[in-house]
C-alpha cells in the first residue's frame, strides 16, 4: 500500500505519512505498548458523502485503552472527531475508508515499564480493501491458542502487543485451510475470532459471550445486539459458551468493524446449519448494511458525515430505552 502522499495526524499535527517517522526503539515497536482503534468510514455516492460509523464509541474505547495502559489521549472525543474529521477533509476522501487511531509509548530507550515513559497520538487513514469476504460463508476453526486472560494482559483493551495472540491464531487457521479461528478463554468458553465477535444463534435465540469472556467489547457487537432486539424482537443473551455449542448452532457469525457482518459455513469442519447464510444472520446483516449506509433515519446518530451537516435521528421506539 503506497501511503507516502496521505495526509495523516501525528505529534499534534498535520503532516505526509512519510514524514511521520518513529526511530527503530520506539517503546511502543519493542514491548507492544500501544493502543489502537479501527473505524469505518463508508463513501455512499448517492449522498456524495463519506458516513463515519460509531466513531465516538470508538474514540471512548481508545480512551478506556490508554487507561489501562496508564497512557492520557491528548484530546477529548468531540477533539478527535473533529481532527478525524480534518483528516478526511484533507484527505479528499472519496473511497470505503479504515482509519487507523493509535497512542503508543513514544520513548526511544530499552527498559520494559509503563511508567514514565511519555506516549504519543497518531491517526493515518488507510483506503479500505475487504477484510473477510461476508459474500460467503467461512470455513472456521476453533484455535489452539488461548485467548488472552484479563488477569495477564486486558483483552477489553485494544493493546496493540495483544495482537500477536490474535495473528497466531489467525496463521494458525489459515496455514490449516481455514479462513478464521475462535479462540476460546482460559477456561475454555468460546471468546472471540482473532478480529471479530462471535455469534450463534440457537432456537431463534442469539447468543454472544459476554464481556467477563476475555472478549473486545466491539462497537459492532453492540450494535448487532440493538438491531436484533429493537428491530427484530430477538432475544440475545449474553452468557459463557461451550465448544460444543458451536457444534450445534443453526447459525452462527462474526462481527467487527472490519469485518461487518461474516456468517460462518462451518466450525471444525462441521456444517452450521446447511452451511448457508441463516435468516436471523442474513436479516441482521442487511439492516447493518442499510444503516451505516445512512439508508436508516433512526440509525442516523451511529453514523457523522463528512460533508453534509449532521441529521436529526428520528427517536427509536420506547423498547430501545430498555437496558442491554
Ligand atoms: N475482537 C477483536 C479481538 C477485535 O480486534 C475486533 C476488531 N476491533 C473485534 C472483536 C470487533 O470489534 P469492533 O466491532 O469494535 O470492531
Amino acid at each position: 500500500m503506497d501511503l507516502s502522499s496521505t495526509i495523516v495526524y501525528a505529534g499534534g499535527e498535520f503532516a505526509r505519512y512519510e514524514d511521520a517517522k518513529v526511530g527503530l526503539l520506539t517503546h511502543g515497536l519493542q514491548y507492544g505498548s500501544g493502543c489502537f482503534e479501527g473505524i469505518r468510514g463508508y463513501w455512499v455516492p448517492q449522498d456524495d458523502d463519506l458516513l463515519l460509523v460509531l466513531v465516538r464509541d470508538h474514540y471512548e474505547r481508545l480512551i478506556n485503552s490508554a487507561k489501562i495502559l496508564t497512557m492520557s489521549v491528548p484530546r477529548s472525543t468531540d477533539e478527535l472527531i473533529e481532527i478525524t474529521l480534518e483528516l478526511c477533509r484533507r484527505n479528499r476522501v472519496r473511497t470505503d475508508l479504515y482509519i487507523r487511531p493509535f497512542m503508543y509509548k513514544a520513548a526511544e530507550d530499552i527498559g520494559v515499564r509503563l511508567h514514565g515513559v511519555p506516549d504519543a497520538l497518531a491517526i493515518v487513514p488507510v483506503p479500505f480493501t475487504a477484510y473477510l469476504d461476508a459474500s460467503r460463508g467461512l470455513n472456521v476453526c476453533v484455535s489452539s491458542w488461548r485467548r488472552a486472560d484479563d488477569t495477564m494482559a486486558p483483552p477489553r483493551a485494544k493493546i496493540t502487543g495483544l495482537y500477536v495472540n490474535s495473528a497466531l491464531a489467525k496463521s494458525e487457521a489459515v496455514e490449516n485451510g481455514f479462513d478464521e479461528a475462535i479462540l476460546l478463554s482460559h477456561d475454555g468458553h468460546v471468546a472471540e475470532g482473532s478480529a471479530e465477535n462471535v455469534f450463534l444463534v440457537r432456537r431463534g435465540v442469539v447468543y454472544t459471550p459476554d464481556p467477563s469472556q476475555n472478549v473486545l467489547e466491539g462497537c459492532t457487537r453492540r450494535a448487532i445486539m440493538d438491531i436484533a432486539r429493537d428491530e427484530f424482537g430477538l432475544t440475545v443473551v449474553e452468557r459463557s459458551i461451550d465448544r460444543g455449542e458451536l457444534y450445534c448452532a443453526e447459525e452462527a457469525f462474526f462481527t467487527g468493524t472490519a469485518a461487518g457482518v461474516a456468517y460462518i459455513s462451518s466450525i471444525d469442519r462441521r456444517l452450521v446449519g446447511d452451511g448457508t447464510i441463516g435468516p436471523i444472520t442474513k436479516s441482521v446483516a442487511e439492516f447493518y448494511e442499510r444503516v451505516v449506509s445512512g439508508r436508516e433515519p433512526r440509525y442516523e446518530h451511529w453514523l457523522t458525515r463528512l460533508y453534509a451537516p449532521p441529521r436529526m435521528s428520528v427517536p427509536l421506539p420506547s423498547t430501545a430505552a430498555a437496558p442491554a
